[in-house]
């Protein structure tokens, strides 16, 4: 009772189409915000306008792939927290939520195992060519040792750049086959490269001593095409580059200029540059060598639950009040109240 009345009259706003494709429905949610008597209110929202319009006095802003640029962030009035559904939160202005003194909350921990297995099954199916004849025999070709060399599979180096949650679980699920691993992620502590079977590397010694390459780190202004001509021409020739984290890390056009040149030998990519990947002129769909998946990592039975739930429980904590560890800008909001 104590809580519905402080909780009565806010509104928490889904604002994401993207959202009901994933989710069949949002009564997870619903249920946990209408205990607290909060509404929820599901949009299908399609342009800033139209966003700022429902979002200038939402309490909450839950969203997954919705680009919320400053623009949107400084007309909103009463909001106090935006949860990204995932991981990354590479479409929100985090310095705009900060300035406005709004929580920008992920959920970092719901889907990790998914694509951990991800990554790890493409890494698979790229080293044993399994997507690359199955082409190949689709077209009428059955030949055996046709495209790039194999090796036994404990002779590979797997290299991870960043090694959080789903880095450790690709890395973990690899470690059994007896490859080597090199990890490059300056944050992470010596104990946690013991733990895995890992050995600290530099960026440079990781694309240079990998045969497969997997990118396990968000997406920023630092890490934006931090792949690209120049780190393909570090790489061992035949690398294999796996990437389950964001599109942008890794400059494409470059990519397949360096497979043309022999560099990269095949890729895995659940994330592209240009999402959805749906032109089916795109210059990527032309290589056997390069697996696709629709940005799909996160799927199982149980993930979209699991997130809803987390996500409304983050949206509550802050509404309460707190600020949940999984707050990206909490320091900073720390900092903010202080000098308020
Ligand atoms: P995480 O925060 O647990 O780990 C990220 C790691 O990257 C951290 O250890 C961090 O220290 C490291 N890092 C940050 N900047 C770095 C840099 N410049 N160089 C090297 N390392 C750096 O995140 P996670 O759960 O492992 O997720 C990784 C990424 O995967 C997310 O940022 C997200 O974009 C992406 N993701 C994709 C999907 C999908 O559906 N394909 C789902 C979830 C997450």
């Amino acid at each position: 009772m104590h809580t519905q009345a402080k909780f009565s009259g806010m509104r928490v706003l889904v604002v994401d189409s993207k959202l009901i494709d994933l989710f069949p429905h949002y009564e997870i949610e619903r249920e946990m915000f209408e205990k607290e008597g909060i509404e929820l209110d599901v949009q299908n929202i399609t342009s800033q306008e139209e966003y700022i319009r429902l979002a200038r006095d939402a309490d909450a802003l839950m969203l997954i792939g919705l680009k919320t640029p400053r623009e949107v962030i400084e007309k909103l009035e009463k909001c106090k927290v935006i949860v990204r559904y995932g991981v990354g939160y590479d479409v929100v202005d985090v310095q705009a939520c900060t300035d406005m003194g709004i929580a920008l909350c992920n959920v970092p921990d719901a889907g990790s195992y998914e694509v951990g297995s991800h990554a790890f099954a493409l890494a698979m199916d790229c080293l044993r060519k399994v997507t690359f004849y199955d082409r190949q025999i689709r077209k009428g070709v059955w030949h055996a040792g046709s495209g790039y060399t194999l090796k036994r599979m404990y002779d590979y180096t797997f290299g991870y750049i960043g090694f959080g949650n789903i880095g450790r679980v690709a890395a973990g699920l690899a470690r059994p086959l007896g490859v080597k691993i090199l990890v490059y992620d300056p944050y992470v502590s010596d104990e946690v490269l013991e733990e895995a079977g890992a050995v600290r590397a530099t960026f440079e010694e990781v694309l240079s001593g990998s045969d497969v390459i997997n990118m396990h780190l968000p997406l920023n202004p630092n890490t934006y095409h931090m792949i690209s001509v120049e780190q393909f021409k570090l790489m061992k020739k035949g690398a294999i580059i796996i990437n389950t984290s964001r599109g942008g890390l890794i400059d494409q056009e470059a990519l397949m200029d360096a497979i043309d040149e022999g560099i990269v030998a095949a890729a895995g990519l659940d994330v592209n540059e240009h999402e959805p990947l749906t032109d089916l002129n795109d210059r990527l769909l032309t290589y056997d060598t390069v697996i696709l998946t629709p940005h799909t990592a996160t799927e199982s039975n149980v993930y979209a639950p699991t997130l809803q739930e987390k996500a409304a429980k983050t949206a509550l904590q802050v509404l309460r009040g707190e600020l949940p560890v999984n707050t990206i800008n909490r320091k900073e909001l720390i900092e903010r109240n202080k000098n308020v």
